[in-house]
This record gives C-alpha cells, sequence and structure tokens, in this order.
C-alpha cells in the first residue's frame, strides 16, 4: 500500500485526496492546508489527518476545531510520495522539502517542467514516469490536447496540431479572476506557450496554438485541427476516439450544445462535485477534410488530470504497466460515460 500525502489541498489537491483513496493499491495519510477553511473542515470529515502546511499557522486550526496530526514536514517524511497541489510556483520551492526527506512527489501542470524529470500523460508516456522520483503531471489543456494526440499519433501519425484553446476565466471559487465581460487574446502574442508544453509530451511533434480567456467558469474548449500523415475518414476517427475510455464523444441527439449542460449531466449523474473527467469531443463536430482533420473538445480544468495523478503514482513505484493501471484506475474513480 503506497502512502501517500497531498500538500495543498485546495481544487486539485482535494479531487486527488479522494480518488487515491478510491483506489486498492494506495492510501491517503494526510493533507496539508494553509487555513482551517471550509475545504479543510471536509477533510477532517473525510477523515484525513491534517497537517498545517505553514507551521506559524498551526493554532488557528485548533482556534477552529481542528485537530492538527503535525506539520506538514512530518508529513513528507512519513510519506512514500508527496502529490504537491499547491498553487503556481509554491511547488517549485517545495520541492527542496521533498528532497530532504528523500521523498518523491507529483507537481502539477501550473509549475514549469524543469521542476522534474518527467512531464507525465498516462495514455502518451506512463513508462517515461517508471521509478522517476519527480514527475509533473501536466495542465489540464496539455492533459486535454495529449490524450487526442495518442491515438491519433499511433493510428495515422501527425504532422501538425494546430489548435485554439478557449479558456475559462477562472475556476467557480476564484471570484477574484476574470474577465467578467470581454473576450481576451491570452496570451496576445501566438503562437502561446501551450503548445510547447504539449511538446514536453510529445517532444517531436509539430503543434501551434492560441489562447482566448473568456467570462466562464465550467470548462475550457478547444477548436482542434490535425494534420494527419494519412487520409482518414470522420467515421474512422470517431471509432478510433469512441475506443479510448478518457474521451467522451457527444453522441448527436442528446442536445448538450455547449459546457454547461456537460456539466448538467455530470451533475444528474451525480458524479462527485459535478466533475467531467473525460475530454467531451463533440461527435457532429469531426470533420475531414483529405488528411485535415477538425473537431471540438471540451475539458473540466477541475477533474481531467485527477486520473493521470493517479496513475503517475503507479508508473513512479512500477505497481502496474500502463493498461491495467489506467483501466483500475477508471474503474474506482468512475471514469467512462
Ligand atoms: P487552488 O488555489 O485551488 O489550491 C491550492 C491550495 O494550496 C489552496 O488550498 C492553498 O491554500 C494551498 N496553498 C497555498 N500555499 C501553500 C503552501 N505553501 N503549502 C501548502 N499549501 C498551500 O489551486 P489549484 O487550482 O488546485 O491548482 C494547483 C495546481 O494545479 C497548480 O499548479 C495549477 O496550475 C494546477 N492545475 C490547476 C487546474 C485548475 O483549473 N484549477 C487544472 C490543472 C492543473
Amino acid at each position: 500500500m503506497i502512502r501517500v500525502g497531498v500538500n495543498g489541498y485546495g481544487t486539485i489537491g482535494k479531487r486527488v485526496a479522494d480518488a487515491v483513496e478510491a483506489q486498492p493499491d494506495m492510501e491517503i495519510i494526510g493533507v496539508a492546508k494553509t487555513q482551517p477553511n471550509f475545504e479543510a473542515h471536509t477533510a477532517v470529515k473525510r477523515g484525513y489527518p491534517m497537517y498545517a502546511a505553514i507551521p506559524k499557522r498551526a493554532p488557528l486550526f485548533g482556534e477552529a476545531g481542528i485537530e492538527l496530526a503535525g506539520e506538514v514536514d512530518e508529513l513528507v517524511a512519513e510519506a512514500d510520495v508527496i502529490v504537491d497541489c499547491t498553487p503556481s510556483g509554491i511547488g517549485a520551492k517545495n520541492r527542496e522539502l521533498y528532497e530532504t526527506h528523500h521523498t518523491p512527489a507529483i507537481f502539477q501542470g501550473g509549475e514549469d517542467a524543469d521542476v522534474a524529470e518527467v512531464s507525465f500523460n498516462a495514455r502518451s508516456n506512463y513508462d517515461a514516469a517508471r521509478d522517476a522520483d519527480y514527475v509533473r503531471v501536466v495542465s489540464c489543456n496539455t492533459t486535454g490536447l495529449s490524450r487526442i494526440i495518442a491515438p491519433l499519433e499511433e493510428e495515422y501519425g501527425v504532422e501538425k496540431v494546430r489548435a485554439t484553446l478557449v479558456r475559462r476565466g477562472g475556476d467557480p471559487g476564484q471570484n477574484s479572476r476574470g474577465p467578467i465581460n470581454d473576450i481576451l487574446p491570452d496570451p496576445i502574442k501566438v503562437p502561446s506557450h501551450h503548445g510547447p508544453d504539449v511538446k514536453t509530451i510529445f517532444p517531436d511533434l509539430e503543434i501551434d496554438t492560441l489562447g482566448l480567456k473568456v467570462p466562464a467558469t465550467l470548462m475550457h474548449v478547444h477548436a482542434l485541427n490535425v494534420t494527419l500523415e494519412d487520409d482518414v475518414t470522420g467515421a474512422h476517427v470517431r471509432q478510433l476516439l469512441e475506443g479510448e475510455n478518457r474521451i467522451y464523444v457527444i453522441p448527436e441527439g442528446l442536445g448538450i450544445d455547449g459546457a454547461g449542460k456537460l456539466k448538467d449531466l455530470a451533475l444528474d449523474a451525480e458524479r462527485p462535485r459535478g466533475d467531467l473527467w473525460e475530454n467531451c469531443v463533440w461527435g457532429e463536430s469531426i470533420g475531414v477534410n483529405g488528411r485535415d482533420l477538425y473537431l471540438f473538445q471540451a475539458i473540466h480544468q477541475e477533474s481531467d488530470v485527477i486520473p493521470e495523478n493517479v496513475d503517475a503514482i503507479r508508473a513512479m513505484f512500477e505497481l502496474e504497466d500502463q493498461k491495467t493501471s489506467m483501466e483500475l484506475t477508471d474503474r474506482k474513480i468512475g471514469v467512462g460515460i
């Protein structure tokens, strides 16, 4: 049983904790938080031992009625692996703490690639994380793109990817972010940094990306154009994508015309937190012109990286091969529509 600690129990951290706890071969031994907010109370209710991420703030937990199991360095010392889910940039600062205790760690996509030996996407490069001490699970957008590119590359060969990422302004709880009423080319400079991030997974890939930010919190939407090495048919591509458990090809006729209805679908299915771990590809959008493939997909930024963190743990500790790990993760979390 791999003993897992989560440092940073926010949007990603709380989901990683629940996903790890659902697996038969790993368990949560504690989570570290900076403050006793509502998420800290949820963690306690779920039975996760609570550690103070910032020692001088430890008394605040007692005042809020939360009993601490200790401070973060004790959690790091005790864990077989830490999943660092702190805000962008803090993970890199935490690496020294993990190294001091010789504790392997998984970082998130907000960190620069050089925070870890390996950038990871389970479908695309599972074996690269075998036996690694430091792994970075790539961002929600890079995860979404990698899951599509991997099967296309294997089946047809990919000559070039062009993607426009229409990004949500902030997560539902991030009320300090925007825009509130605007449409921002973001970054204005093209191509954007997202393409180079995908190349941390596919070093030889030709890819250009553009980004925008819009007043939405629900999901990102990608408009994708992939030039393949072979002529294809839309029906064949569709069949290929339908064979991927972490891709949901939205059937025509369900009336799902946007991210809002996708989120309703997840809530109606009583998924935890309304999560959509899968890339959601509109079946009707899959269009082919010679070697050029076009499609729209929606990516739930808060949850698509969660199964990837579980698989990263299995790869690092060489517990299972890629296929077995992904299937087990998906079955235990409930991935697959
Ligand atoms: P978040 O702000 O929701 O959660 C971060 C948590 O870490 C908060 O609870 C915060 O209080 C805590 N924290 C702050 N400083 C800390 C410290 N020094 N030690 C321990 N905890 C600390 O952020 P998030 O959205 O969960 O993002 C975490 C990481 O995941 C980032 O790298 C981000 O880029 C990446 N990521 C986020 C999303 C997303 O859309 N939310 C998607 C994919 C990847």
